[in-house]
């Protein structure tokens, strides 16, 4: 890995400890300006302009190029600051459809319950909402096996997991998540959702600073579960949502969300070239090739931060 590539680094939550959410698992703020200071001294960072240079002639140039998913509060009010300090830029991806039904995904609602409640006593809770008829039939066994070995903080942490994620009929389980929330939030999802995700104003501040927004989708769903239909509506329609915002775009680009092979097709790659998207974004671990460049732009490669020094949660 310290050969003179070009890396793209993926970020997520990047914020300060917040005593109410003693167990969120985010990168340290202190940690990620750590990192930056790695990177610079170890590999150099990509200028913007080179790396959109890069794009278009198919020849890397050695450094970092930085990422951050999921159009997070943190990404303002913490990253933001100090790229501007530092003289950086970063490529922003975007979950559209929040601005629309302006409540928090799934996803994230999970997050923010493991973050703040203590894992045995948010599973207790859990049990008490899932009734067995809500579990698809082949994980019954499954859960109550699961639930009767659980020891560790961590058991209980997985079992959440899997159960919203795996268990769970998924007719049930926005509902469930949303039981779990009223129980342990006095706030609303779509109060959270204010100072949860970056505002359309926010947006807007990072495009001007020369920040590149790209789109994640409108929903955050695994493209590759869905009809050729539905993924041409979660990419055309997240874009003129960003084009609403900013009017323009330093650059089209996009990035599947949860990333992994399994996680498009060939399908959502031609849709992409279809819409003139210049580059996307997938998860592996390894630099950016020239072949990359020439043949595989709807799927660069990008590393997880933690795969570098500094770049683990501090829980
Ligand atoms: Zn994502």
């Amino acid at each position: 890995m310290n050969s003179p590539a070009m890396k793209a680094v993926m970020y997520h939550y990047v914020r300060p400890f917040d005593a109410d959410y003693p167990n969120f698992k985010n990168l340290h703020i202190d940690d990620f300006e750590k990192q930056l200071d790695y990177f610079d001294e170890t590999y150099g960072f990509v200028s913007k302009k080179d790396f959109l240079k890069a794009i278009e002639t198919g020849k890397p140039t050695p450094g970092v190029v930085l990422t951050f998913d999921d159009g997070f509060k943190d990404h303002f009010q913490y990253v933001l600051p100090v790229l501007q300090r530092r003289n950086l830029w970063g490529i922003f991806y975007i979950t559209t459809g929040v601005y629309t039904f302006r409540s928090l995904l799934d996803v994230h609602k999970i997050h923010l319950l493991l973050g703040k409640i203590p894992s045995p006593q948010l599973f207790e809770v859990l049990r008490g909402v899932v009734s067995e008829e809500m579990l698809s039939h082949k994980n019954v066994s499954a859960f109550r096996e699961a639930t009767y070995q659980l020891q560790k903080n961590d058991d209980h942490t997985n079992l959440v997991k899997r159960t919203l994620n795996y268990y769970i009929d998924y007719q049930f389980r926005t509902e469930v998540i949303d039981t779990l929330m009223s129980h342990f939030f006095e706030a609303s999802p779509s109060e959270i959702f204010e100072e949860f995700y970056l505002s359309e104003k926010e947006l807007k501040a990072m495009h001007d600073a020369g920040m590149i927004l790209g789109s994640h989708t409108v929903n955050h769903p695994v493209m590759s579960k869905l009809s050729l239909q539905e993924q041409k509506e979660e990419i055309i329609n997240s874009f003129s949502f960003l084009k609403s915002i900013t009017g323009e775009f330093h650059a089209k680009t996009f990035c599947y969300p949860y990333g992994g092979f399994h996680t498009f097709t060939d399908e959502t790659k031609k849709v992409l070239n279809n819409e003139h998207v210049q580059f996307s974004f997938n998860v592996e671990a390894r630099p950016i090739s020239v072949t990359d460049l020439v043949h595989n732009r709807q799927a660069l490669p990008r590393f997880d931060c933690n795969q570098f020094p500094f770049g683990n949660c501090r829980t």
